[in-house]
């Protein structure tokens, strides 16, 4: 097998925008009519999130999650002004002033954040679209059943004086067990409920991340925000996903042989967790190999006849030289796939095909 190209000296995470758009078409047509909003946190899991946007955005995708502000206004830059971008952690009045310049929807989950978006938004002309969050049991965010109705009222009164437009409602699940999601739905259906009462129109509604999304087609919204799924991470001991594969694979080149084992330029230090030692098999040009040890900037890798130095070894991708997906590596140390992903630090070049 061909050596890494332009004679790279570490590892690559290589992310391949075919397989990104087959799972994005894959998730679209799973959830049709909701639509899909995916979501690039945390770098758009490890790959890019510029990158994954821009891929989503061309393959047709109208909806893009960032966490944050400031990635959401790197993102309006990287897919231009069509793409709706939302935006859900509270952040300083400054990145909400810049947010609303980047016309990027905002989630907002207390009435003391709610204030001060409406705030910024009078302050600085630029109207708000604003998604209520309702606290559906998570207890991280979101307004209580208490504070729902004035939220919604102070909403309204500032969408009637022009400065706010309340698009839509959302929440996030626990996912720990279909009883304790269906309740939460009720929650959701009974403030939306509520809201409509109150004079909120709401076109926008949405509930469940990727496994949610996936299996319970009764808890779907109007939008769906999954992020994992489109990347091809599976839930850790979910069940397969037809037409759904990982968007990247992580490679790193052999460094030098000894013995009955190859060196492998990539380590802890690159974000590997060094539990996988021992654990799982990474692919090879012969195919499938232990991985028998994970240095702070080495792995070693039980030996194929012909191994020369240069040669790639991949450490997680979709199995196409024997090895393991990052879904299946992380079931091996008891995490999640997006863990490994996440992980890899910046040090690790990313390459896009
Ligand atoms: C991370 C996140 C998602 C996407 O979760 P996946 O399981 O990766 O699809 C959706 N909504 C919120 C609020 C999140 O934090």
């Amino acid at each position: 097998m061909a050596g890494l190209t332009g004679a790279a000296t570490g590892p690559v995470l290589r992310a391949d925008a075919g397989v990104l758009r087959a799972n994005v078409a894959a998730v679209t047509a799973r959830v049709a009519p909701a639509e899909l909003m995916m979501v690039v946190k945390d770098d758009g899991y490890g790959l890019g999130a510029d990158w994954a946007a821009r891929v989503a955005v061309d393959a047709g995708v109208r909806w893009i999650g960032s966490y944050d502000i400031p990635t959401a206004i790197q993102l309006r830059a990287a897919v231009g002004a069509a793409p709706r971008l939302f935006a859900w952690v509270t952040s300083t009045d400054d990145e909400v002033a810049a947010a609303l310049h980047a016309h990027v929807d905002l989630g907002v989950g207390s009435l003391d954040y709610l204030e001060r978006v409406i705030v910024q938004a009078d302050t600085t002309g630029f109207r708000a679209r604003i998604h209520l969050k309702i606290d559906t049991g998570l207890h991280r965010n979101g307004l209580s059943a208490a504070e729902w109705d004035e939220g919604v009222r102070i909403a309204l009164d500032a969408q009637h004086r022009g400065i706010i437009d309340l698009v839509g409602a959302w929440s996030h699940l626990a996912e720990a067990s279909d009883a304790e999601d269906d309740e939460a739905q009720a929650r959701f259906l009974a403030a939306v409920a509520r809201a409509e009462k109150l004079g909120a129109e709401l076109p926008h509604r949405h509930l469940t991340a990727s496994a949610a999304t996936w299996e319970r087609p009764e808890l779907r919204g109007s939008l769906v925000r999954v992020g994992a799924f489109c990347f091809g991470v599976r839930s850790a001991d979910g069940p397969d996903l037809p037409g759904i594969a990982p968007a990247a694979e992580l490679v790193a080149p052999v460094r030098r042989i000894e013995g009955d084992e190859v060196v492998i330029a990539c380590g802890a230090f690159d974000g590997m967790p060094s539990t996988l030692a021992g654990r799982v098999q990474v692919g090879t040009p012969a195919g499938a190999r232990a991985l028998r040890a994970v240095g702070v900037d080495e792995m070693r890798v039980a030996a194929w006849d012909g191994a020369v130095v240069g040669d790639e070894v991949v450490l997680f991708g979709r199995g196409r030289s024997g090895e393991q997906t990052p879904t299946t590596l992380a079931e091996a140390i008891g995490t999640v796939g997006e863990e490994l992903l996440c992980r890899l630090t910046p040090g690790v070049r990313r390459e896009y095909r």
